[in-house]
């Protein structure tokens, strides 16, 4: 599943050929992708955009389009979450739509904005109030206001084993399976510890850790694993994810596979021993 990293990456990507373009026309192949507005809706109000920016904010991509009516000051977002397979990428518009397409927006210039996932649990919205689907994410990690003292203060605010409350959208924003193993590696913590249990020197290694980790992956334009996206290298960098039995890069330690709140957990059990 793509996370921050992967999310970032491919804004990054695209964003040239995005920017400055109009959306001519779109196809909607799979209905129940756009969450809204209704489909119809949707087709008229997309129709004749302009790209103005591209940007992510946690696991959503998002396109900044031009105002509704001119000097109107009200303007459109499409916002994207590609979930599980979901995928995005540029195409010739004479190229013929493949089967997991469930978007194809026709851009000026000859080229479509393609929207693949092979899964559908990717979905699109069409708002111009991002803040309806946004606005209850926490902070973003590699923001201004995710600080050492607000994580430290946040953990303590919540009695949770420390990797659902990472996962947790509505706590922190971005991390997914991936970079919250890695994180908790590089701090020398507990998946299962207690949030409140954390100490400031604790909290702001994992701040560091966190920071550290999601901008290796962006650098190495995201881990290509188990989903669609096949454009990273990160997966060769793992310090513990999907590594069972071999050996933590501190310790030599073989790392172990656990199951917290239902998720694949990789540790080193020696580094990150249980206080
Ligand atoms: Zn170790």
């Amino acid at each position: 599943m793509p996370e921050l990293p992967e999310v970032e990456t491919i804004a990054r990507k695209l964003e040239p050929d995005l920017v400055g373009k109009t959306i001519k026309s779109a196809d909607l192949r799979w209905s129940r992708t756009l969450a809204t507005p209704s489909p119809k809706k949707f087709k008229e109000q997309i129709q004749g955009q302009k790209i103005k920016e591209v940007t992510r904010r946690a696991k959503y991509f998002i396109l900044h389009l031009s105002s509704l009516r001119p000097g109107s000051g009200q303007a459109f977002s499409l916002l994207i979450h590609l979930r599980m397979s979901g995928d995005l990428y540029i195409r010739n518009s004479t190229t013929q739509p493949e089967k997991h397409d469930r978007l194809v927006l026709k851009l000026s210039g000859n080229k479509s904005l393609i929207f693949n996932d092979t899964r559908k649990f990717g979905r699109v919205w069409l708002t111009a109030n991002p803040e309806n689907v946004l606005g209850r994410l926490g902070p973003e990690p590699l923001g201004k206001d995710f600080t050492p003292q607000w994580l430290y203060s946040a953990l303590h605010e919540k009695h949770r084993q420390l990797k659902p409350l990472l996962l947790d959208q509505t706590f922190l924003a971005g991390l997914g399976n991936i970079y919250t193993d890695e994180s908790l590696h590089i701090a020398k913590l507990h998946p299962v510890a207690a949030s409140d249990s954390v100490t400031l020197k604790q909290a702001e290694a994992l701040h560091e850790a966190i920071r550290r980790v999601l901008k290796e992956g962006i650098r190495r334009n995201g881990a290509s694993i188990d989903w669609v996206y096949r454009g990273g290298e990160f997966q060769n960098y793992f310090r513990v994810y999907d590594r069972e039995g071999e050996p933590c890069p501190v310790c030599r330690t073989k790392i172990r596979r656990l199951i917290v709140g239902q998720r694949s957990t990789h540790i080193c059990p020696k580094c990150q021993s249980v206080r």
